[in-house]
C-alpha cells in the first residue's frame, strides 16, 4: 500500500490532470517582493470594509506592510511601484469569523506544517484571517505558535490565525469548567469558546455560567456555540460577548435583540454549515466548480468521504441532518431579522472542523458560498461583504485588520468583477495581498 500522501497524490492527479504543475506549484509558492518598500495600486475601484459606498478611481499606498493612504489622490512618495488596477475591485482580505484551522485528516502530516498548509490555502482564496473557535489539545499550541509569529513577521504568505484554543464544553461540575477556562485562559487565547450541546451532553446552567464568568475574570471575551433561542437569551444575559451561529428554533425575539445590542454583541450565521450537514445527500454540483478545484490539493480526501455512495445514504436517512434544511431556512430568518434590527454580523462558516463526525467543510471554499447565502438572506452585497471584512473585526475584537484604513496591516483582495452587482464575484480572484506583498496563486497558471 501507498503512502497516504502519495496516493492523495495520485489520485489528485488523475482526478485533475494537472498534478505536475498543481503540486510543484504549491511547494514553491513564494511572494513577490515589493520594489523600493512602497507599492501604490491606483485607479481601482475600493470597497474599505467599513459599508461606506465604494469608491471609485482610488488608490491605495501601502508601505512596510501596512497601508499609509486610501483615496482619490493621496501623495505617492518617489520611487513607489505603481501597479495599475484600472478595472479592479480591491477590498480588505476576508475574515472567517468562525472557522476550525486544526490538524486534518492525514496523521503523517506534522500539525504545524498541515496549519501552515491549511492557511496557506484560506489566503489563496482571499480569506486572509480566520478565527479558529475550537482545536484539540495537540493544535491550540501551534495555533497560538502561529499566532505569534504573524506578529512579528515582516512577510506572511499565509492567513492570520487566532483561536480560541480548545472549546470548553461538557463539564458535570463549576468547578471542573472553572479549572479548564482556566487552563485554555493560561495558553494566552484570543477567546473562549463555549459549547451548549443538547441533552445528555448539556451543562447546567451554574456550570456554563462559570465558564463566562471565569473567562471574563481573565479578561477574555467568550463566544458561545447556541442552536435554540432559550440558551442564545440565557448566555448573552450571563454576558456572552459574540453569538458563534445563528438562532435555528424560532425567530429571535425582541428581547434578545435589545440585549445584544445593549453590549454590542455580534452574530457570526455560519450559514454554510447547516448546508454541509445534508448537502451530501447527494453530490453537490459545486464540486465541479474550477474556482472549488483550486483547493483539491487539500479537499481531495473529504471529496472521496462525502462523494461515497454509503455516506451520501447515511445523510439521506439522518433525521438530524434532514432537520437541518429547515434550521437553515430559519437560520436565514433570523440573519435578517437580526441585520435590520443593527445586530453586527460577521461572516463565518465552522469550516475545516476535523473530527470524525463532520465532513466537507471546506475552509476557504466556503467562505465565498457563506457570503452568496447571507445575500440570499436578504443582506445587500454591501452588508455582506462587511460581514465579511470590517464587521469581523468589530466582532471579534481583532485589531488593524478588516478594513483598509491608515495604519492597518494591507491584507487586500483584488478581484476581476465588481461583488456589488453580483456577490459571486468575489471568486474572480485577481490577487492577494497580504501584509502588503502579493501572494504567488497556488493551483492556476
Ligand atoms: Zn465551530
Amino acid at each position: 500500500m501507498l503512502p497516504i500522501s502519495l496516493r492523495l497524490a495520485i489520485l489528485g492527479a488523475a482526478a485533475l490532470g494537472l498534478a505536475g504543475t498543481f503540486l510543484i506549484e504549491e511547494r514553491t509558492a513564494a511572494q513577490t517582493p515589493a520594489a523600493g518598500g512602497v507599492t501604490a495600486l491606483m485607479n481601482a475601484r475600493v470597497i474599505d470594509g467599513t459599508g461606506r459606498p465604494a469608491m471609485e478611481k482610488a488608490t491605495i499606498v501601502m508601505r512596510d506592510g501596512r497601508i499609509d493612504a486610501v483615496g482619490a489622490n493621496p501623495t505617492i512618495p518617489a520611487g513607489a511601484t505603481r501597479v495599475d488596477m484600472a478595472g479592479k475591485t480591491i477590498m480588505p482580505g476576508m475574515i472567517n469569523a468562525h472557522g476550525h484551522a486544526q490538524k486534518g485528516l492525514d496523521p503523517k502530516i506534522p500539525i504545524r506544517e498541515d496549519l501552515i498548509r491549511q492557511l496557506r490555502m484560506t489566503a489563496n482564496y482571499g480569506v486572509t484571517t480566520v478565527v479558529s473557535l475550537g482545536a484539540n489539545k495537540d493544535d491550540e499550541l501551534e495555533q497560538i505558535k502561529l499566532r505569534e509569529e504573524q506578529r512579528t513577521a515582516t512577510t506572511l504568505d499565509r492567513s492570520r490565525v487566532f483561536t480560541s484554543g480548545a472549546s470548553v464544553r461538557r463539564f458535570k461540575t463549576a468547578q471542573e469548567a472553572r479549572a479548564e477556562t482556566n487552563r485554555v485562559a493560561d495558553i494566552k487565547p484570543d477567546i473562549i469558546k463555549l459549547h451548549f450541546d443538547d441533552p445528555p451532553g448539556n451543562m447546567d446552567a451554574e456550570t456554563w455560567g462559570a465558564i463566562v464568568e471565569e473567562a471574563h475574570k481573565r479578561g477574555l471575551r467568550v463566544t458561545p456555540h447556541i442552536f435554540y433561542l432559550r440558551d442564545a437569551k440565557a448566555v448573552v444575559k450571563k454576558g456572552a460577548d459574540v453569538l458563534a451561529h445563528s438562532v435555528r428554533d424560532m425567530d429571535v425575539d425582541a428581547e434578545l435583540i435589545a440585549d445584544m445590542k445593549a453590549r454590542d454583541v455580534g452574530v457570526i450565521p455560519t450559514l454554510t454549515r447547516e448546508v454541509t450537514v445534508f448537502v451530501y445527500e447527494s453530490t453537490p454540483a459545486w464540486f465541479k466548480d474550477p474556482f472549488f478545484l483550486r483547493g483539491m490539493s487539500l479537499f481531495k480526501e473529504h471529496v472521496d468521504i462525502v462523494s461515497a455512495p454509503e455516506f451520501q445514504q447515511r445523510v439521506r436517512n439522518d433525521k438530524v441532518a434532514q432537520s437541518i434544511k429547515q434550521a437553515l431556512v430559519q437560520a436565514k430568518r433570523n440573519v435578517k431579522i437580526m441585520a435590520d434590527a443593527g445586530i453586527p454580523i460577521a461572516m463565518g462558516t465552522d469550516g475545516g472542523v476535523p473530527n470524525n463526525m463532520t465532513f466537507g467543510r471546506f475552509l476557504g471554499y466556503l467562505e465565498h458560498m457563506e457570503l452568496e447565502l447571507l445575500v440570499e438572506s436578504g443582506l445587500t452585497p454591501m452588508q455582506a461583504l462587511t460581514a465579511a471584512t470590517g464587521n469581523g473585526a468589530r466582532v471579534m475584537r481583532l485589531d488593524r485588520i478588516g478594513t483598509l484604513a491608515p495604519g492597518n496591516v494591507a491584507d487586500l483582495l483584488v478581484l476581476d468583477a465588481n461583488p456589488l452587482q453580483d456577490i459571486r464575484n468575489t471568486k474572480q480572484i485577481h490577487s492577494v495581498w497580504i501584509a502588503g506583498r502579493r501572494l504567488a496563486a497556488l493551483g492556476t497558471n
